[in-house]
């Protein structure tokens, strides 16, 4: 394979010779030409920047964030060889086929490979045929490798999941320490480290091992907006899960327990009921873990039921919901495992199914530990249980967790943000009543019991301690038993009751006392409904215009093709691609280029077969085709290539050369240019413009108004295009601008 970029004309420009606007333009066409994408996603642009300038950098973006190509853009971009350091050959190899599919340049050494293999790799970088090279941390590290790569013309290491230096992460793999003898070995090198795990101690241990000079900092907005949480108590669980899991028959999903033997059984209930699943625990064999975790990325197992053990390594973006049917370990845990759903920034659901068990589960795991670990592991189980009862925003709760501000208000995408709780009538005097009844029962028990009495229940703990003579006997019993055991779980989690011993009787605290005293006032709350509202905006707009029949004859051909080539479904086409071809249904190859997804290689490899089906299933269907998105793009002029487009304008370059070194439509640079003759108020349209044209539009403008561009172009019946027309009336508006603040 070639080094892909070299025919391309902006990339042969020496770097030394690019400015930064150079670099975007660069960056934001090979961005459009290898993986069909029209912009950057947040701190992509100063991510790439760093790698092009060759600063030493640290970036933190969640997953999903878009990491990987904050490095692999830039790869292709420069002329040296990018060395990627990665911890599992799942993921190399997952990175190198979508490499590959979209026609750059990348190979992987690792462990798997032949000694013949390797030597053809090997010879493909010393010729510059290769982009991007992966390698293992234990490879790269190995003097064989450090030699011949010393020989090389290497300009930066990428070091993926760099988490994994630290200590206090937790994936520590104790090989990647190794790795701080890079900047010794490769002085030249920038060193650019990558990770999803956003704790300060974790950055700071990554910047110190790998010795990063004067690194730029990036660190991103940890809400993922695209992922609606649920928290409920398990209250028939296997009903719970089949709820999710049926609003997603032909999806992917993830469901989380504690234990081995939990996975199991609800693996083989599950497939009882007829779901395609399986489970995955650290009891099973390599190879029967390697074999099921690959029947889940090939669409062949739909469900994974899996313990903690199953994760790292796994980057399908289309899992479409996760399930914790337990309280997790850890609410650094819960982000990481709820957060692999969605990383293709569709709609997805995590769930976490909770009862008061779990913890005592995990502590029983915990009890094997060291001491240390032993206290630590207690907080973080208070902190996630606290996470549990809270009636707080889920994201904002995690957010924060994480050290981030939440400035927003309503997430919209959680339970308690859909109001999906209420706020009690009157909190102050329902927790009194709560309090006093464990102040009645000396503080000696713990919350089954309390609400046991509560509700009046004649339960024959109750009866026997005689706890029905007490004043506080049934003063709840027109609610469920249910409720009253979430309220004691409020109240624990906004520290009015604390657990204390052995058998975690729970005690009134200081402020517990200010509440019975009626000097504070407890925040509590009730389930409204449990069941997630089928829809919401977000989920609408993703579908909006999407032909479901076509979405699924795309489907089954992704899954033919991916079959045929050996690689995921996923690697061919993501459900985004899918879902913009199924709402736009081109029929010619110039229409198909203007899908999200698609870039040259994909249009030369799959570009006729797609035609040909949507052409085919749209005339069947008696489908409109070749359907522009209902709303024009938004131009947004702090977007990469909006500035890439202006800065080419600013050189008065014409719209077929901005089209053609941008490798967009006209209409799109149409639309950057309309954007820029407003913003930069320009009042003379040349070079975009014949001055008579200009004078025909104005005419014609004096009655068909400068509202809309087709009754213009109506009444002039096609004699100046729709593209003239716009960069006319954009000029003319402001001319009237001008006119009026004279
Ligand atoms: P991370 O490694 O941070 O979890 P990835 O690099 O896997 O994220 O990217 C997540 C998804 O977003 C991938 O499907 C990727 O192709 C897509 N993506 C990345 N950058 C862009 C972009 N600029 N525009 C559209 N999609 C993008």
């Amino acid at each position: 394979m070639l080094k892909s970029i070299s025919n391309n004309s902006s990339s042969d420009i020496s770097k030394s010779m690019l400015t930064p606007t150079d670099n975007l333009t660069a960056l934001a066409e090979v961005l459009k030409t290898y993986w069909g994408y029209d912009g950057f996603l947040p701190l992509q642009i100063e991510a790439m920047a760093s790698v092009m300038d060759g600063r030493d950098s640290l970036v933190v973006l969640p997953t999903g964030g878009g990491k990987s190509l904050c490095f692999q853009a830039p790869a292709v971009c420069r002329q040296d060889l990018a060395v990627v350091v990665s911890p599992l050959i799942a993921l190399m190899k997952d990175q190198v086929d979508t490499l590959r599919e979209c026609g750059i340049a990348a190979e992987a050494i690792h462990s798997g490979l032949s000694a013949d293999r390797k030597r053809t790799i090997t010879d493909a970088v010393r010729r510059k045929e290769i982009c991007l090279l992966y390698v293992a941390p234990e490879t790269l590290v190995r003097p064989q490798m450090l030699d011949f790569l010393a020989g090389q013309q290497v300009g930066f290491f990428a070091i993926d999941e760099a988490h994994c230096i630290s200590a206090w992460g937790h994936d520590f793999r104790p090989e990647y320490r190794e790795l701080a003898g890079l900047r010794d070995q490769f002085p030249a090198a920038a060193i650019h480290a990558y990770t999803a795990t956003a704790t300060p101690q974790v950055q700071s241990e990554i910047s110190k091992t790998l010795r990063l000079r004067d690194p730029q900092v990036l660190v991103g907005d940890f809400f993922r907006s695209n992922l609606v949480y649920h928290v409920a108590k398990k209250n028939k669980s296997i009903n719970q899960i089949v709820s999710v899991v049926d609003r997603h028959r032909d999806d992917s999903g993830l469901i989380y327990c504690i234990s081995r033997a939990e996975t199991e059984s609800l693996a083989l209930s599950l497939e009882k009921l007829g779901y395609s699943c399986t489970a995955y625990h650290a009891g099973l064999s390599d190879i029967e873990r390697t074999r099921r975790q690959e029947a889940f990325i090939n669409d062949e197992t739909r469900i994974i039921v899996a313990t903690i053990a199953f994760g790292m390594g796994i980057d399908k973006p289309d899992v479409r919901y996760v399930i914790h049917a337990g309280m997790p370990k850890s609410l650094a845990n819960y982000q990481q495992e709820s957060g692999r759903a969605g990383r293709d920034g569709l709609e997805s659901e995590c769930w976490l199914l909770y009862s008061g068990q779990d913890a005592m589960l995990w502590r029983r795991i915990l009890e094997n530990s060291p001491p240390d670990s032993r206290i630590s592991g207690e907080a973080m189980l208070t902190a996630i249980h606290g996470f549990c009862v809270s009636t707080q925003c889920r994201h904002r709760g995690l957010v924060e967790h994480f050290g981030q501000d939440w400035a927003r208000g309503k997430c919209d995408a959680c339970d308690v943000c859909r109001g999906e709780f209420e706020a009690v009538a009157d909190p102050l005097v329902l927790g009194q009543k709560i309090l006093s009844c464990f102040v009645r029962v000396k503080e000696n028990f713990g919350a089954a019991h309390v609400a046991n009495v509560l509700v009046g229940s004649e339960n024959k703990d109750v009866l026997s301690r005689r706890h029905n003579e007490l004043s506080t006997y049934g003063l709840l019993k027109d609610f469920r038993i249910s409720d009253v055991r979430d309220w004691i779980e409020q109240l624990i989690a906004q520290e009015f009751l604390r657990r204390e011993g052995e058998f975690n009787v729970l005690k009134v605290t200081q402020s517990g006392w200010k509440v019975l005293r009626g000097e504070k006032t407890p925040v509590l709350s009730q389930a409204v409904k449990r069941e997630a509202k089928a829809t919401r905006e977000s989920i609408v707009d993703s579908w909006e215009g999407v032909d479901a029949t076509l979405f699924e004859h795309l489907r089954v051909w992704r899954r033919q093709v991916a079959v045929a080539r050996s690689v995921p479904a996923y690697i061919i086409f993501g459900d985004v691609t899918l879902r913009d071809l199924a709402r736009r249904r081109p029929t010619n190859l110039e229409n198909l280029r203007q899908v999200h997804g698609i870039g040259s290689k994909k249009l030369d490899d799959f570009g006729s077969q797609l035609v040909e089906l949507i052409a085919q299933q749209c005339s069947a269907q008696q489908l409109s085709t070749d359907q522009s998105p209902t709303e024009p793009p938004r131009i947004d002029p702090t977007n990469a290539a909006t500035l890439a487009a202006f800065a080419l304008f600013d050189q008065r370059l014409s719209l077929a050369d901005v089209a053609q070194r941008l490798t967009r439509a006209d209409s799109t640079v149409r639309q950057y240019l309309e954007a820029y003759i407003q913003t930069r108020r320009i009042t003379d349209p040349s070079p975009w413009l014949a001055p008579d044209d200009l004078e025909t539009v104005r005419t014609i403008a004096q009655y068909a108004g400068l509202e809309r561009l087709k009754p213009i172009h109506d009444a002039l019946h096609g004699q100046i295009s729709y593209n003239q027309i716009g960069i006319a009336v954009a000029v003319l508006r402001n001319q009237a601008i001008e006119t009026v603040s004279d």
